[in-house]
């Protein structure tokens, strides 16, 4: 029997997942798995797997399952916050069979919930102050596009399981922070 615990960031790109998941696991002294930030810093770093998949990026779409999961497997701890994984109903079935090998408890799916319209205006603000090469208008449709298509679905199969909790991911990020925290009872 294992005793890991894990938690899992769900919601669509510039929901500010990234932001929270950091402070909680700053804070609870989880580690934070974003999947976005590794293949980011693969990218920079040039290596071949950041090769492989800054076209993919780029252009919005989802890197394959495959590569995903073997990232995973290699970043597994034993109290971890899984931001921006899963995507796909793959990937949460994979991790699914990850979690009860490990016997880690599933604490909660956070769900952070903001409209359409402030997504788009957040990730072009990103743009101006971070550069990331996927946040431009074209790029950010795409990725809506495939959130809808991809992600989405995952929303009932968590909730179906019992345990999605749905944030309100609009207002300051301490308020954000505060409901998630209160959603979670952590
Ligand atoms: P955001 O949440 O702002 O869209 P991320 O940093 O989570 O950004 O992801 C950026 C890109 O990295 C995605 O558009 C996708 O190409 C790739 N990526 C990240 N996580 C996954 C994943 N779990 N499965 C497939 N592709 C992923």
């Amino acid at each position: 029997m294992g005793v890991g615990e894990a938690v899992i960031f769900l919601g669509p790109p510039g929901a500010g997942k990234g932001t929270q998941a950091a402070r909680l696991s700053a804070e609870l002294g989880f580690k934070k798995l974003s999947t976005g930030d590794i293949l980011r810093d693969n990218v920079a770093r040039g290596t071949p797997l950041g090769r492989q998949v800054k076209p993919i990026m780029d252009r919005g779409d989802l890197v394959p399952d495959e590569l995903i999961l073997a990232l995973i497997r290699e970043e597994l701890a034993e109290r971890v916050i899984f931001d921006g994984f899963p995507r796909t109903l793959p990937q949460a079935e994979a991790l699914d069979r990850l979690l009860e090998e490990t016997g880690t408890r599933l604490l909660g799916v956070v769900l952070v919930d903001v409209p359409e319209e402030e997504l788009v205006r957040r990730m072009l603000k990103r743009a101006e102050l971070e550069g990331r090469s996927d946040d431009n208008e074209e790029t950010i449709r795409r990725r809506l596009e495939v959130y809808r298509e991809k992600t989405e679905p995952l929303i009932q199969y968590y909730e179906k399981k019992g345990v999605l909790q749905r944030v309100d991911g609009l207002g300051t990020p301490d308020e954000v922070y505060a409901r998630i925290r209160a959603a979670l009872g952590i």
